[in-house]
């Protein structure tokens, strides 16, 4: 049996579909379950939202282009910070492939003692890191993840590593899902080399060879259920020319599988009036990102060498991790501080400046919101212990450049310029108002946890829905708290047991 890639605007009229299992959305959940269930002999269809866009294709197009073609909302999507909480910029990928499209490859096992906590404390047993341990494998064999050579490092990276060395803290070596990586340092933009294993070019595509259909441009609005059981979904094709929703979608299915991310995936279920209402779209958490520059005497060039390459988890248990980045210069040099002339000088340190950045493993302060249109309402009451960790991840960052000899530095602070070292420790980062942090997260997780009691989440430890039989949710929305780390590797082996799981209880069903 062989499946396809079909795009609904290529598609006249409506779509009327039956298979064994749909998949709603074809990210790093999605397309991981698709595969295994197509893999195993089951009639799978994946529907998303976004187009299909080829990854050779996409390692050509200029940042601008990626933005429009790949990214949700042009990245521009945002969670508002509610009370004295900053509001934060939460990007995402809307294509097939999902966000898995545009990640730095960066790839954590489920930290030690985050799995260790959900399986005592959260009761799911089968989190623990032991019995994690084959799902982690075969993710990542599937995905070839590979430790990023020291050499490969940029300067930006090496720096922070000196000033860092000299604070008594040594970085790690980060591990990514790369194949004949050379290091251009563009990956959330489209890798040129398609070097970097996301899920289109590493899982989807033997889906598709085992049999399944991923359709492009279908939009999912509700679940259909008749006596209780799942029966299907219902939705639109987005056939106008700028993605209207034209011609209708229908889909039978004894078994969906909701995978449309942490941001999406509690909508459908609010729509289908499925899910624990107490917990549907509420406790997500973000790792809300902050990054700190450093100017340097000597060019950096920061841009030459692995996107991220090194990391320390040297400050877990305060609920920071600090780990390499950079930026293309395009989207680096809008984001200077200054105006006109000021500005033009700013920005042209561009070659000068070193860059890293630190997340906080967050507690659950996100909801998301029901209103009209296809997107939701996203607020984030940030907890007080998560602010109180902001000043610390900054000034950790901010003391590793000057102690490699940067000149200045650029926080993450509304309305600041670059400061040097005197004006930096005058500084009272504890003053700082919520609403002038300037903020971006690129992991929305929770929203729709995953738990051993109805009472308090959405789906059990196989990512069924409580009550509602048929239904499964593998995203990164079934994560029950934050992970502290990237989570797409953790997302993809969530996945993989939930499909695991579907598999058996669908031979046993049959
Ligand atoms: C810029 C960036 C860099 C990142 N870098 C890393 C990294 O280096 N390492 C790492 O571990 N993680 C990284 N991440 C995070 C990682 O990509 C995500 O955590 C992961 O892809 C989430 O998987 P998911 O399946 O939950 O959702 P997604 O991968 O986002 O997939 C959800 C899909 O569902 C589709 N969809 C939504 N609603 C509907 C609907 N109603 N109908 C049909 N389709 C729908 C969406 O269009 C999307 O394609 C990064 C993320 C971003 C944005
Ligand atoms: S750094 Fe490596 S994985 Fe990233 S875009 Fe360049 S070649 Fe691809």
């Amino acid at each position: 049996m062989s499946g396809g890639y079909i795009s609904a605007r290529g598609v006249a009229g409506d779509l009327d579909l039956d298979a064994d299992v749909c998949v709603i959305g074809s990210g790093a959940g999605g397309s991981t379950v698709a595969t295994e269930l197509a893999l195993s002999g089951l009639r799978v269809v994946v529907l998303e939202e976004g187009a299909r866009v080829d990854a050779a294709l996409h390692g050509q197009m200029r940042p601008s282009e990626s933005l429009r073609h790949v990214w949700r909302d042009g990245a521009l999507t945002v969670a508002l910070g509610v009370g004295d909480s900053p509001s934060i910029n939460v990007t995402m990928a809307k294509v097939v492939g999902g966000s898995s499209m545009v990640t730095g490859g960066v790839c954590f096992r489920i930290p030690e003692s985050v799995g260790q906590h959900w399986a005592s404390e959260l009761g799911l047993a089968e989190y623990h890191p032991r019995v994690m341990e084959p799902l982690f494998e075969h993710v990542e064999k599937a995905i070839h993840v590979e430790e990023v050579p020291a050499a490969m490092r940029s300067r930006s990276t090496q720096l922070f590593a000196e000033g860092m060395l000299k604070r008594g803290v040594e970085l790690k070596p980060i591990r990514r899902n790369t194949k004949g990586c050379n290091g251009c340092g563009r990956c959330n933009f489209g890798c040129p080399e398609v070097a970097k294993l996301s899920v289109d070019v590493s899982y989807l595509p033997r889906a598709v060879a085992a049999g399944a259909t991923v359709y492009s441009h279908t939009w999912v609005d509700r679940v259909t259920t008749a006596g209780g059981r799942v029966t299907g979904v219902t939705g639109r094709l987005l056939q106008g020319p700028r993605g209207e929703p034209r011609g209708r979608l229908r889909v039978r299915a004894g078994r969906v599988v909701l995978a449309a991310g942490a941001w999406h995936s509690p909508g459908v279920l609010m729509r289908s009036r499925l899910g624990h209402p107490r917990w549907v779209g509420r406790g997500m958490t973000l790792h809300p990102g902050f990054r700190v520059l450093g100017r340097f005497d000597a060019p950096v060039r920061g841009w030459q060498g692995a996107l991220q390459s090194a990391y320390t988890d040297a400050f877990e248990d305060e609920g920071i991790t600090l780990m390499g980045l950079f930026v293309p210069t395009g989207v680096l040099g809008a984001t200077m501080p200054g105006v006109g002339r000021e500005h033009l000088e700013n920005a042209a340190k561009i070659g000068h400046l070193a860059m890293f950045g630190g997340i906080v493993h967050d507690k659950g302060g996100g909801s998301l919101h029901r209103i009209p249109g296809r997107e939701p309402l996203a607020l984030y009451r940030m907890d007080a212990e998560d602010k109180a960790r902001i000043p610390r991840l900054l000034t950790l960052m901010a003391e590793a450049f000057f102690a490699a000899g940067a000149r200045e530095v650029f926080l993450p602070v509304l309305g600041t310029r670059g400061m040097d070292a005197d004006a930096f420790r005058r500084f009272d980062l504890s003053a700082v108002p919520g609403s002038r942090w300037e903020s971006a997260s690129q992991h929305p997780l929770g929203s729709a946890r995953m738990g051993c009691s109805r009472e308090n989440s959405v789906v059990d430890g196989e990512g069924r829905v409580w009550d509602v039989p048929g239904l499964y949710v593998a995203d990164g929305s079934i994560l029950p708290t934050s992970l502290g780390v990237n989570p797409q590797l953790a997302i993809m082996t969530t996945a993989t047991r939930v499909a695991w799981r579907l598999r058996d209880r669908f031979r046993r069903e049959a």
